[in-house]
């Protein structure tokens, strides 16, 4: 099992193959198989003796496979897809082959040094003081996550380690569900809910009203409010701005969840809907979205990652190694968020951004937002489609004039099945509508022509 003999060398081959074919190649969109038909077509794959390695290939091409959807299809429009770079695809496989723990820096300074300059990269667009690092984590859920400790922990600091009542964070009905889960369901904490404007944006005025007429208490209670820069469902960028300001005056820490629209930041088109994010305490983008990664990456920014490191260093007499000796931490990419050991999931975007160059994501995500405002003309000019919001980044919500649930479902699931797109239905105001996410430079306005022509009939 652990020798490179020739079964392992014909197998090594064989993925190398795979991997090479799939990156060449316009991949099928693919489909959902029921568990039922995977038992008929796979079957038993586990047993005491194995099944071989051709076997086991063979499978996976065959049936496996062709049962995943590929995100990176153009037309997968639905929740937020994914388009990773050849270089980071590329890449990918070869951090796999590598044995890297990526969670200190003893153990892996090469990684780390190139998985912080990824992160300067994103800390300049954003920008956030020198001082600022951080480290990639799994997805947006784990860096809200860690983002909301590190912040109650430096709430708590900061008060001399007095606790309210409750604590709670201060968002808004488009806010993520990540965040709420973090906060009511891992943390114990509750949620302040302020209405959002009419494209459902946090703005700093309304939280300034919510504080007009909150008791005491309830003031003092909020140690967070948490702003999104590219809501999920709308695409829409929330006033940053005048949430940080308010923020700064109330002595809160100011979290931006960028998870999808934090990529925006390096397209000049609309980094101006962006100022005030230079005010985060803390900052999130995945990677895996519209940063041309493969899964999974979440970029983590901390303005001063001291307090990062207070709330999430692991203590352990095994780990002192690591955390008491400066010359060997230099950066432990475990002591910023939950985790202990890491994949260096940054690298794959560290080595797309050193081959292919800043500029070219410039380029690419402006090529999204350049369809995206096409396709806005498409629906626009069209009878049956009518926008509902007014996007600000690359999704685009939209209802078919009179259509019910049921025709939404039996439309999404029938471009499913045909192989043609995977576009799902979704709510806006409580109504059911639906909505292209753009992420991927290789979606084009014909694309999305084609999936609003076969919402006509
Ligand atoms: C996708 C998303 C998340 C969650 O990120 P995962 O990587 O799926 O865990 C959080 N916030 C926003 C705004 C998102 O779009």
């Amino acid at each position: 099992m652990h020798e490179y003999d020739d079964a392992a060398a014909s197998l090594a081959a064989r993925m190398a193959e795979l991997s090479i074919d799939r990156l060449q190649m316009q991949a099928p969109l693919d489909r959902t198989l029921s568990p039922a038909e995977l038992e008929e077509l796979a079957g038993q794959t586990v047993t005491p003796g194995g099944i071989g390695g051709e076997a086991a290939a063979q499978l996976w091409e065959d049936v496996l496979a062709p049962a995943c959807l590929s995100i990176d299809h153009p037309r997968y429009l639905a929740f937020i897809p994914g388009a990773p770079s050849k270089a980071a695809a590329a890449f990918d496989m070869l951090i796999g082959a590598s044995s890297i723990y990526g969670g200190s820096w003893l153990e892996a300074s090469g990684a780390v040094y190139a998985e912080n300059q990824a992160l300067r990269w994103i800390a300049d667009l954003a920008g956030l003081p020198e001082s600022a690092g951080g480290v990639f984590v799994q997805g947006g859920t784990n860096g809200n996550l860690s983002a909301l400790v590190a912040a109650r922990a430096a709430a708590l600091h900061a008060r001399g380690g007095t606790r309210p009542a409750r604590w709670a964070v201060m968002l808004t009905h488009e806010t993520h569900s990540s965040v709420k889960h973090a906060l009511e369901s891992v943390m114990d904490v509750d949620v302040v809910e302020i209405p959002g404007d009419d494209r459902g944006r946090l703005t700093g005025s309304a939280i300034r009203s919510w504080l007009e007429i909150a008791t005491d208490e309830q003031r003092h209670s909020v140690f967070a409010v948490v702003a999104t820069a590219g809501t999920t469902n709308l695409g829409v960028i929330d006033d940053l701005a005048g949430i940080g300001e308010v923020a700064r005056e109330q002595g809160w820490w100011f979290h931006v969840d960028g998870a999808y629209g934090g990529a925006g930041l390096a397209a000049p088109s609309v980094r101006a809907l962006f100022d005030g994010i230079e005010q985060a305490d803390s900052f999130i983008v995945d990677p895996h979205k519209w940063l041309f990664s493969p899964f999974d990456a979440c970029a983590l920014l901390y303005r001063d990652p001291v307090l990062a490191r207070a709330a999430h260093t692991q203590k352990a007499s095994y780990l002192d190694v690591l955390t008491d000796d400066p010359t060997r931490s230099v950066w432990n990419p475990s002591d910023y968020a939950i985790h202990l050991t890491r994949r260096p999931r940054g690298l794959p975007l560290w080595f797309s951004l050193a081959v292919n160059g800043t500029d070219a994501y410039r380029d690419a995500i402006e090529t999204t937002l350049a369809v995206t405002r096409a396709a806005r003309e498409l629906i626009d000019a069209a009878d049956h489609v009518n926008l509902l919001v007014d996007p600000d980044l690359s999704v685009l919500i939209f209802e078919r004039v009179g259509w019910s649930d049921a025709d939404y479902n039996a439309w999404s699931d029938r471009l499913l099945k045909d192989e043609i797109a995977f576009v799902t239905p979704t709510k806006h105001r409580g109504r059911v509508c639906t909505r292209f996410a753009i992420v991927n430079p290789r979606t084009t306005v014909a694309d999305l022509q084609l999936v609003l022509d076969s919402m006509r009939d």
